[in-house]
């Protein structure tokens, strides 16, 4: 999981060279250039953004390397942007691959040679992701482009890239060191990604004029050109993608992941969708949705947003990691560094926003815990700057307050005051002017005119279908007490219902667990108030906001009721006795009984719930043949549905919000996906559905 930094060592140009493959990272000539010859002119990417008549343009790159090809790619489009400012094309996504990352200090240098693209160096410079292998989402609003930097060996990677039918990549820009000094990257196996990835026209360019380039490209169905190389090189390729040549591999076409992704697809453009719920699941759909330019409606019951799970004055802020790089740690690690930088940005905007990252601890509280958080330490499996063991004495020194226990340290973690956030939230997706917001409007039902709809693989631009959303409309804040019923139409309904998913007839055929929780809310008291980071054990503490602390949570499951009570409140208090019982911190606390409750909602398997739904009862007959061992992949496409849901965040909706919203909505609008395909396989709606049938259930 964690990554190999590259090595290098810059020449007498300047340039950077890679001590493992003994060759540069751009031309000594002028990397910039180089990169405007080989790439962007080599794709025709200033002529074709012109004529380009969809919302979004795909570049996939081999070879991130220092960045420069993305960052003068991100300059051009900008560029395009500001010139053409009505035009239909508006945000560029640039898909990469990168085995070994540089090192922040080697890429600063290395990018330092180039100030005409310092603006672009430091946007990015400030994002730049540890070494984690997967995907990090990096979004740069201010040039409307969106970086996903994929980890890892390019093989390992570009099978994991979901396609729709028609294909995802626009351009490719085929980097990564020579053939001669790379031979293990240009291989057949890449070259056929590249075709099951491609769409009629998709184009290439490369630096090299190598034979197995050519003939590779070639045998995959691409049309190959020899242009002038760059600098010192007397050749080049580029090349066009014809999806009905014969060398096509049909059958690498066919979607590859279990559960049919993109079986929904929104025209950014036109259609408007309806946000039903007030938490962070909610908001956060709400800006993914705006950002892509989609006309939004949020709804929900009650006079202000985060009124549930959400609406807990002091969330922690941290992901929850095993020793190994298990599926649950995979997602909690990459959702937190998503929402990290995510929140960085609304931050920037809503500064007022209650928060500070001032660390995580985690407390080797008895020897269990201790043995587990040896075991991680001694695995290696996370980057230090995500989460490392430290001692006794730094975790008194951290949390500012004497404790007799090592534990582990999430420098990047912290707390943030979710009903706030989720309020910047909104406000920051009103500022697209797309949002309109509706309060006191309790979801009822919804339904789906035209009922004979054809299984589609979302590649057919057809329209979508009209959902009619039925709203009970009370305006408890005027005291008025009669209810009227209100329809709202849109191409898409998403439910973020948290606990109120349990009343709604659409969950129906999923299985959620509603789970009580109440959290104290500790005046600030010494020794209390000298801590200055947040304390996990069994439960969690924070430090003071507005005076008074956190202090959490009971887990009561299928419990609805919010009253706050004195049964809980004693067992808040009791779990931080024994496991701080050591220390002076909690035994003579006084507390004045103030406390919040609310029911989150969680899944069997704990993790999030994310996708399109459907009757998944009646769907299971229709799999049914998993459970003789027909392969997933031969099952039929899942229905088209004019509903999804982000849902089941359980507690750790802070973490993992903004990047189950960014799946969904990029899911729906058929853009590229920023996990893995078993990552997205154990978010998805349908897995209960799929696993049940597997189990001929
Ligand atoms: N595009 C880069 C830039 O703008 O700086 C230059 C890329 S450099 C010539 C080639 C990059 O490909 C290196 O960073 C190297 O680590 C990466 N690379 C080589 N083999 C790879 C593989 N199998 N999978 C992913 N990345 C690989």
């Amino acid at each position: 999981m964690k990554s190999k930094h590259a090595q290098v060592h810059f020449n007498e140009s300047g340039t950077p060279v890679a001590d493992h493959f003994d060759d540069v990272y751009f031309s000594n000539d002028s990397g910039i250039d180089e990169t405007q010859h080989v790439f962007i002119e080599g794709n025709d990417l200033p002529s074709r953004w012109l004529t380009w008549t969809k919302p979004t343009f795909v570049i996939a790159e081999t070879g991130f390397g220092t960045g420069l090809n993305f960052l003068v790619t991100m300059r051009a489009f900008r560029t395009f942007r500001k010139t053409n400012p009505a035009h239909p094309l508006k945000h560029l996504y640039f898909i990469t691959t990168e085995k070994f990352p540089l090192p922040p200090k080697d890429m600063k240098r290395a990018l330092s040679a180039f100030p005409a693209l310092k603006e672009e160096s430091d946007a990015l410079g400030d994002k730049y992701p540890m070494g984690l292998e997967g995907c990090h989402r990096l979004d740069f609003p201010e040039f409307t482009t969106t970086l996903d930097l994929w980890i890892g060996d390019v093989h390992a990677l570009l099978p994991q890239w979901h396609s729709p039918m028609h294909g995802l990549v626009d351009a490719w820009f085929l980097d990564g060191f020579a053939p001669s000094k790379n031979p293990d990257m240009w291989t057949e196996a890449l070259f056929s990604q590249m075709a099951r990835l491609s769409k009629k026209g998709t184009t290439f360019g490369t630096f090299t004029a190598a034979g197995i380039v050519k003939r590779g490209l070639a045998a995959v169905g691409f049309n190959i050109k020899k242009r002038n190389g760059f600098g010192r090189k007397r050749d080049m390729l580029t090349g066009e993608f014809d999806d009905t040549h014969e060398n096509v591999p049909q059958k690498l076409r066919t979607p590859l992941g279990p559960y049919y992704r993109f079986s929904t697809t929104l025209n950014t453009e036109k259609d408007h969708v309806i946000v039903v719920g007030s938490g962070l699941a909610a908001a956060s759909v709400c800006l993914s949705l705006t950002k892509r330019g989609i006309n939004t409606t949020l709804c929900f019951d009650g006079d202000t947003p985060a009124t549930g799970a959400s609406g807990n004055p002091q969330g922690g802020f941290y992901p929850q990691l095993h020793s190994e790089a298990s599926i649950a740690s995979r997602l909690q690690a990459h959702s937190f560094l998503y929402a990290k930088q995510y929140y960085h940005d609304i931050l920037h905007h809503h500064p007022q926003v209650p928060h500070a990252f001032c660390g995580v601890i985690q407390l080797s509280f008895n020897d269990n815990v201790a043995t587990r958080q040896s075991k991680l330490a001694a695995s290696e499996v996370w980057p230090d700057a995500l989460v490392r063991h430290v001692t006794e004495a730094e975790v008194s020194q951290k949390a500012n307050i004497a404790l007799p226990y090592s534990g582990l340290w999430i420098e990047q973690g912290g707390w943030l005051s979710p009903p706030s956030l989720v309020n910047a939230m909104l406000s920051q997706a009103s500022a697209s002017g797309l949002l309109t917001i509706k309060a006191n409007h309790r979801y009822v039902s919804h339904c789906v005119a035209g009922k004979d709809i054809q299984r589609s693989s979302a590649d057919n631009n057809e329209t979508q279908d009209t959902v009619k959303v039925m709203f009970d409309v009370c305006d408890r804040a005027h005291h008025d007490t009669e209810k009227t019923e209100v329809t709202i139409e849109a191409q898409h309904v998403i439910l973020a219902l948290g606990a109120g998913a349990t009343a709604a007839d659409e969950f129906s055929s999923l299985p959620l667990r509603p789970v009580r929780g109440q959290v104290e809310a500790i005046p600030s008291q010494a020794p209390l108030s000298d801590l200055c980071t947040v304390l996990c054990h069994k439960g969690y503490m924070t430090p003071a906001m507005d005076g008074r602390h956190a202090l959490g949570s009971t887990y009561v499951k299928n419990d609805l009721s919010t009253e706050v009570c004195e049964v809980e409140t004693q067992t808040n208090l009791n779990t931080h006795k024994q496991a701080l019982e050591n220390t002076n911190l909690i035994a003579d606390l006084s507390h004045d009984g103030t406390a919040r409750a609310a029911t989150r909602l969680g899944s069997p398997d704990h993790q999030p719930v994310v996708g399109t739904m459907h009757d998944f009862n009646a769907l299971k007959k229709e799999y049914s043949e998993l459970g003789q061992g027909k392969p997933l992949q031969q099952t039929p496409l899942l229905p088209r549905s004019g509903i999804s849901t982000l849902t089941c965040l359980g507690s750790r909706g802070l973490t993992t919000a903004p990047l189950m919203a960014e799946v969904l909505v990029s899911g729906l609008c058929a853009e590229p996906l920023p996990l893995n395909n078993d990552l997205l396989n154990a978010v998805n709606t349908s897995r209960f559905m799929t696993r049940q049938a597997i189990r001929g259930e």
